[in-house]
């Protein structure tokens, strides 16, 4: 007969069946009390029922195998033979505690219950063994609310409800006329503990289980039920962790740290996880119990402050372990530890949560003590490449948004579309933004719109954040506000913004134009009122120069650890900018390259000449106003070749359907009309004819220049001219033209034949030749699945994911934010398909067309620019695919050069 399944593990100074390397099975606290025990550190005994019977539990009606009972009989037997003392013994009873513990760490999210094993008889041996009735008769009581909490089932529901017990001690404190619970008597204990009892007996009509195995298999039941509680489930779906992974529960010996004043409770970390900075630190509370500390019941001293005065040598052996820890797990840890009489008893170790500072500073510092090497500082897990926008971006100060929370500030949540803080007042039309600009170039706004659109571009420039009601990740808002740098949420549907009386509700607050809001673009939290925020001391050096790289640890941290990744990655990261003045922030950032540059912006400074275009019936009229275009994108452009100094830049022929450029208010148009000798009416006509049900799938893209040949002529004409000058003036030029939203080959073929002929006029005319590439966005799934096809016109790709994912799943990237939080709160999709590539549908588009444009074109340049290039989990997908580059806003290009030199180690360790 085969040997039965293995579902308890044990650990302890005489036999240890687990290990760090079992986290699968056990969980991260199980594998790693395990491996403390291995390494000889001072660790209670106990067992791990690991997280294979949690996925039974749930597949069998909330039944355990059947061989569990017996090995848990085994293993509570070896705890007892270690420990001394027996479960259940009214003379020299063992007590237990029964905690959760995933693969993953969620901090809070599940259940505990210490003290198993206490009742009438047993808490009477216990008051004996330690001599302290007081301790005996409190840690009963915690035991017994803990019980009716966490496996009875009585703790609040919501925060109306009052906790009974909590409500019972309150009442016995007040009559005792007490502060704390630690001066209530052993008399008034044992009232409250016959007091918890009998509520436990009303609210369940049970009695409260005396018999310790009773107690036990309660909470076991229970920790594996909290797996499925609702802050667990949300709390997996925040951080990706399936829930197939199930939860261990951990049984392991009681220590104490209520015996007395040499005794303690505490949580501490190696280093501080906020910045980063060395030693050991954290919260502790002397004559107490571990759930006190987060309980917030009594005030916590600081570890690193008061420790080492009032415990010296307890602080001592906890300095000792936490070095011994750093070097075993070469990474800072988060540890729970206990003080009973005098010695430290751990309970728990893993490697921290840090911000994104602390991560930086940590993984640099780590490397730079020889602990761990440079290409170990790059995984993912130490440094999550998002999390380098911390480092950026203004932050809020975290306690000044706590205030303001408790100061009831707090207004909505939408999508974080653009990392960074930002406060000022509301603006509701980008006008409105320009006036107030124009008086104050200081002024500090929040531009608040139901939704933007290209209009709003110059109010955007000004406005410090951007908030909209409608529009996902990569609505217009979103995409322009990161590629500005700025804090933007959208798709906060909670706003009812009413632009006729200048308001904006969410529930019974009413805000109106020109009150001051903050919105948090890392969180998509939105407060009413001005909340304090601290710019970023990279921006300093970087970009405003408005501090030395010598004055910044931070800085200096970044430029080290940016060192690192350059030397590990195999992408290049490009950046999708319009303007000179992004290019080169986009360069101080470490851009090698212009992946997009998207000319429609460019037209918005000239939009009455554009307008002038879209409205002419004729073709020489619409050269006419293509005429007066071209000196204007022949500058933009020479600009941007100016800026990125030979660096390669993609430039991008006219894509949006003209009727987006057009007034759509009457008033407008007559102005318009005034402007360019026509009537309002001919133009309302005009706008009345380019209107289309569908207009992103209707005339736009490489559709526009091949009806309309001379627009493409004119873009052309200015991409070389500007080239021609550039290159003429000693610097050196690499543009690389990009034809939009093609889907047949023959469709690229006419472009290229426009393109190629006019380079070839301008180099005759200029008597100067550039080299130069043609080549088209794959963001149609019909490019994608006939690239083979394309290539052969195609000197390169860049993949249009925002477009190819609108177009592969039917979503439009404009209205999708009204379900997609429904459909994440239903793991119907893993992630928002517009932030990160669905690898599953457009992933394997996007595998094809590099297969088959290969094929054709043995040397194709592979590229991505849509909004994904700069989403840490796109850009390994990216990597993984073979693509070239990827190319992404400004801000962005550190997170991907990051998340790109993640893939290549990653790739190296396979
Ligand atoms: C895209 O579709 O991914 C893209 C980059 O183009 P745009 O966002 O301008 O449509
Ligand atoms: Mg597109």
């Amino acid at each position: 007969m085969a040997d039965a399944e293995k579902y308890v593990h044990s650990f302890g100074p005489s036999g240890t069946d687990g290990s760090a390397k079992m986290r699968d099975l056990l969980g991260g606290k199980g594998a790693n009390l395990a491996e403390m025990t291995l390494l000889d550190l001072p660790v209670p005994a106990g067992f791990t029922i690991g997280t294979h019977v949690c996925n039974y539990f749930y597949a069998h009606d909330k039944q355990y195998p059947p061989e569990l009972k017996g090995q848990v009989e085994a293993a509570m037997a070896k705890v007892e033979k270690e420990m001394g003392a027996k479960f259940g013994c009214t003379k020299n009873p063992l007590l237990v505690s029964c905690r959760s513990g995933a693969r993953d760490s969620m901090p809070g999210m599940m259940d505990t219950v210490l003290n198993i094993g206490l009742n009438d008889e047993t808490v009477k041996a216990l008051a004996e063994q330690s001599g302290n009735e007081r301790f005996a008769w409190d840690s009963y009581r915690r035991f017994v609310q803990m019980y009716g909490d966490v496996v009875l089932d009585l703790k609040p529901k919501d925060k109306t409800e009052h906790d009974p017990f909590e409500e019972a001690l309150d009442n016995k404190k007040k009559a005792a006329k007490v502060e704390f619970d630690s001066d209530l008597t052993p008399a008034q204990l044992k009232e409250l503990v016959a007091e918890f009892k009998q509520l436990i007996k009303t609210r369940t009509g049970h009695d409260f289980p005396s018999d310790p195995v009773t107690q036990v298999w309660g909470a076991i039941g229970a920790v594996f039920r909290s797996w499925m509680n609702d802050r667990a489930i949300v709390y997996r779906r925040t951080y990706g962790i399936p829930h197939e992974w199930g939860t261990a529960v951990n049984v392991q010996a009681m220590v104490f740290g209520n015996l007395g004043d040499d005794c303690a409770t505490g949580v501490a970390l190696t280093r501080d996880g906020a910045l980063g900075n060395p030693g050991i630190n954290g919260d502790f509370l002397v004559n107490a119990q571990g759930e006190d500390v987060v309980a917030g019941i009594r005030t916590p001293l600081r570890i690193e402050e008061t420790m080492p005065k009032i415990m010296p040598k307890p602080f001592e052996q906890l300095e000792q372990i936490g070095i011994k820890l750093e070097k075993h797990y070469r990474d800072v840890q988060d540890i729970e530890f206990t003080v009973q009489k005098g010695k430290v008893w751990m309970l728990q170790t893993r490697n921290a949560k840090r911000t994104g500072f602390a991560a930086v500073r940590i993984a640099v510092d780590l490397v730079n003590e020889g602990l761990i090497s440079k290409e170990d500082a790059l995984s993912a897990k130490r440094i999550p490449a998002d999390d380098l926008n911390q480092l950026l971006q203004p932050i809020y100060d975290p306690a000044a948004k706590r205030k303001a929370q408790e100061a009831g500030q707090y207004l909505a949540k939408g999508i974080n579309a653009g990392p960074g803080a930002a406060a000022g007042k509301i603006c509701f039309h980008a006008a409105d933004a320009e006036a107030l600009w124009a008086k104050d170039p200081n002024v500090q706004l929040i531009l608040v719109r139901r939704e933007t659109s290209p209009e709003d571009l110059r109010g955007m420039k000004i406005a410090k954040g951007i908030l909209t009601a409608f529009g996902g990740a990569s609505s217009h808002a979103a995409l322009v506000s990161r590629q500005m740098g700025k804090a933007c949420i959208v798709g906060c549907g909670d706003l009812e913004i009413d632009y006729h009386k200048g308001t904006v509700t969410v529930g019974d607050k009413v805000l109106k134009e020109g009150d001051p809001i903050s919105i948090d673009g890392f969180t998509g939290e939105v407060f009413s009122g001005l909340v304090e925020t601290r710019p970023s001391e990279i921006i300093q050096v970087l970009i405003s120069k408005t501090m030395k790289a010598a004055d910044s640890g931070t800085y200096g941290r970044y430029e080290q650890l940016m060192k690192w990744v350059d030397e590990a990655r195999k992408l290049n990261v490009r950046t999708n900018a319009d303007e000179p003045k992004q290019a080169l922030e986009a360069i101080a950032f470490g851009a090698e390259g212009i992946g997009l540059c998207r000319t429609e912006h460019m037209f918005f400074d000239h939009i009455d000449d554009f307008r002038e275009m879209i409205l002419a019936t004729e073709v020489a009229d619409r050269e006419k106003a293509l005429g007066k275009l071209l000196p204007f994108q022949r500058d933009d452009f020479a600009g941007l070749f100016k800026a990125m100094a030979g660096r390669p830049v993609t430039i991008r022929l006219l894509d949006p359907p003209l009727h987006e450029f057009l007034p759509h208010s009457a008033p407008e148009q007559e102005a318009l009309g005034k402007k360019l000798g026509i009537t309002g009416e001919a133009i309302a006509r005009r706008v009345q004819e380019l209107h289309e049900f569908n207009p992103m799938l209707g005339h736009r893209g490489c559709r526009l220049g091949i009806v309309y040949p001379e627009i493409t002529r004119m873009q052309a004409r200015a991409i070389f001219e500007a080239a021609c000058d550039v290159k003429k003036s000693g610097v050196d030029v690499k543009p690389e033209v990009m034809v939009p939203l093609v889907g047949f080959k023959p469709e690229l073929v006419d472009q290229e034949k426009l393109i190629r002929e006019t380079a070839e006029k301008v180099f005759k005319e200029k008597g100067v030749k550039v080299d130069y590439m043609v080549g088209t966005m794959i963001e149609l799934p019909r490019a994608a699945v006939c690239a083979d096809q394309i290539a052969e016109s195609a000197e390169f790709f860049s993949f249009g994911t925002n477009d190819l994912t609108q177009t592969t799943l039917g979503m439009s990237r404009d209205d999708y934010a009204g379900y997609i939080n429904f459909y994440r709160e239903h793991d119907i999709v893993p992630n928002d398909p517009f932030q990160t590539i669905d690898q599953d549908g457009v992933g394997q588009l996007m595998k094809v067309a590099v297969e088959k444009g290969r094929k054709t074109r043995k040397g194709l340049k592979l590229g991505i620019c849509g909004e994904h290039g700069g989403d840490p989990a796109s850009v390994i997908f990216c990597h993984t695919i073979g693509l070239d580059y990827v190319s992404c806003s400004p801000f962005r290009v550190p997170i991907a050069r990051l998340a790109a030199a993640q893939a290549a180690v990653a790739d190296k360790k396979k």
